[in-house]
């Protein structure tokens, strides 16, 4: 599993579960967890928090 941002690797949890929220230790990006009903993992962007959308 690598950043989209930075493809540094980043580390996921055995117990991950769709949709938890995985942070890039290189660039602090964060990304949300999308598991297949077949078992793949992989990222996608997540909104970021605290941006605003609005407008
Ligand atoms: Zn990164």
């Amino acid at each position: 599993m690598n950043c989209l941002e930075c493809y540094a690797e980043i580390k996921v949890p055995a117990d991950a579960i769709d949709g938890e929220i995985v942070t890039c230790n290189e660039c602090g990006s964060s990304f949300e967890l999308d598991i297949s009903e077949t078992g793949v993992l992989s990222l996608k962007p997540a909104e970021s928090v605290g941006e605003d959308w609005g407008e």
